[in-house]
């Protein structure tokens, strides 16, 4: 599958939320948006009222950008949560948290959820002790995630969690840092996920 490969911060600065895509880069005064807290592009400084739709377009665009998944990927996602029993928008969210290489940088073992990607794609993650290496892997309870034994591997993993100390890991992960393993305690609740994501102007934006 595919992915956006362009510029990071740009994507930030055009929905005006920090997406937190560069990893400790975010968390500094070198983060684009504290700098330039305007749209890219030549007219960027000027301010244009949104519409409803242009609102929930742009909602639904924050939550992929976020996730790193494509339009047809979230779309899919959101089929399946159509399909399920519960709040579709909470259902939605769940999905995409439940990823693995969204588990892998909850837990604090990558500085982003594009790096967090690759270290999946690079065989460097198991489930249950099997190696899986496919990002959009979806975890379920019980799960448990560890990593591939090797010096270099360990070494990486210790850097990154040095680097991730300061963001909290959700209540439906358990870390092991001594053995770098992540268990899926129960799925992750509304509570769990970002506050600022208005899923239910994605549920609208699809179900027009
Ligand atoms: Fe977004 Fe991070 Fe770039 Fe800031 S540094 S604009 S949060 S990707």
């Amino acid at each position: 599958m595919g992915r956006y490969l362009g510029p990071k911060c740009r994507i930030c600065r055009r929905i005006g939320t920090k997406l937190f895509l560069k990893g400790p880069r975010c968390y500094t005064d070198k983060c684009a948006l504290s700098r330039r807290p305007y749209a890219p592009g030549q007219h960027g400084r000027i301010r244009t009222k949104l519409s409803n739709y242009g609102l929930q377009l742009r909602e639904k665009q924050k939550v992929k950008r976020m996730y790193g998944v494509l339009e047809r990927q979230f779309r899919r996602y959101f089929r399946i949560a159509q399909r399920k029993k519960g709040v579709t928008g909470t259902v939605l969210l769940q999905l995409l948290e439940r990823r693995l290489d969204n588990v892998v940088y909850q837990a604090g073992f990558a500085t982003s959820r594009a790096q967090a990607r690759q270290m999946v794609r690079h065989n460097w993650v198991y489930v249950n002790g099997k190696r899986v290496n496919i990002p959009s892997y979806l975890v379920r309870e019980g799960d448990e995630i560890s990593f591939k034994n090797d010096e270099k591997v360990k070494q990486h993993l210790k850097d990154y969690k040095q680097l991730n100390k300061k963001r909290p890991v959700p209540l439906w992960l358990m870390v092991d840092e001594d053995k770098n393993t992540v268990k899926i305690v129960r799925l992750p609740e509304r509570e769990d996920m970002p506050a600022d994501i208005k899923e239910q102007m994605i549920v609208e934006l699809y179900s027009k």
